[in-house]
């Protein structure tokens, strides 16, 4: 991450709700513009409050504080925690959004996305291949840039000593099952299919950027894909190791919104623009709503265990700090 620390303050506490419950609502609800709360509310969810707190990098995003109809109360950090106009890596966006989570307590993180497809199985007959349409419940992710695996000025800005985050399963694999179920319930829609964990598919991890992927890009990674036998899907992805590191169970889920360089025969804008405004939102904000309101924290999992401690040598390899 390219941000700089000259303005770190790690002296900022944390004044927002606690919650175990959290979503960083991405780019399926994009078309509801500042009205998530308004659909929420038609599903009986309550907007208790908005908060915009302070962190150790700068000032955060909003916070959206929800009680569900279960009674259970989560936050939602809109589009991942960009702010408008801010270059989000610039900005450490990532830190500041999983800082705030991590201060509020938050263990069960859902973030969605929209992706373009780079299967390399492009003709009609290829029933199962990774197409527009399909919801995605990835097993493994590839990173094209450096991403954020720490919090600085926290206990966790480098814990590589004390505590190796393994990268198996970086997806919970109970939360994509939970997310299959309520894949099947939103009432008269239907993805046209749906690849869970063990369609192999790799998300491409891209936070942010000012451009589709690049013919040059999409060619590789269909050829990557191809011979790993694992579609890969390009599209925003929250750093994987940062969540481990955070102690977070990440349910992640993708639509695939198009192909990877975003072209296609028909105009590429109107018909992504009409997904984007008209047939996703609702339902991706009616499936991640149910999720939230239902979805208990796992324990079936590995997610905690894959943050495997290290022998107390490893932190007394190091120099210790200066006093300064
Ligand atoms: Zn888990």
């Amino acid at each position: 991450m390219a941000a700089c620390l000259c303005n770190l303050d790690p002296g900022v506490a944390y004044e927002g709700p606690r919650v175990v419950y959290a979503t960083l609502g991405g780019s399926p609800t994009w078309g509801l513009g500042d009205r998530f709360h308004e659909i929420a509310a038609t599903h009986g969810h309550a907007r208790l409050g908005t908060h915009r707190p302070r962190t150790p990098y700068g000032p955060g995003p909003s916070v959206e504080h929800y009680r569900a109809p279960s009674g259970r109360e989560f936050l939602r950090i809109p589009s991942y925690g960009q702010v408008i106009d801010e270059d989000p890596e610039l900005r450490a966006s990532e830190w500041k959004t999983f800082w705030i989570l991590w201060k509020a307590g938050v263990r069960v993180l859902l973030v969605g996305g929209t992706s373009g497809s780079c299967d390399w199985r492009r003709s009609a007959a290829d029933e199962d291949a990774v197409r527009p349409g399909d919801l995605v419940l990835p097993r493994s992710y590839l990173t094209r840039d450096t991403m954020p695996m720490g919090l600085p000025g926290t206990e966790l800005e480098f814990c590589l000593p004390r505590q190796v985050a393994i990268m198996d399963d970086p997806f919970c694999p109970p939360l994509a099952d939970t997310l299959r179920a309520h894949a099947g319930r939103l009432g008269s829609f239907r993805f046209r299919r749906v690849h869970g964990p063990e369609a192999g598919v790799v998300l491409n991890r891209w936070l942010a950027g000012n451009g589709f992927e690049s013919l040059a890009t999409c060619r590789m990674l269909e050829t990557l894909g191809r011979q790993m036998s694992m579609p890969v899907i390009t599209g925003d992805c929250v750093s994987p190791v940062l969540a481990r590191v955070c102690g977070m169970h990440l349910a992640y889920y993708h639509v695939v919104a198009n192909w990877g360089t975003g072209l296609e025969v028909e105009d590429p804008t109107i018909a992504l623009n009409r997904l984007y405004m008209e047939t996703l939102p609702p339902v991706a904000a009616a499936f991640e709503l149910g999720f939230l309101d239902a979805a208990s924290e796992p324990t079936a999992c590995w997610c905690r265990e894959l943050l495997r401690a290290r022998p107390p040598e490893y932190a007394r390899a190091q120099s210790p700090r200066s006093e300064q």
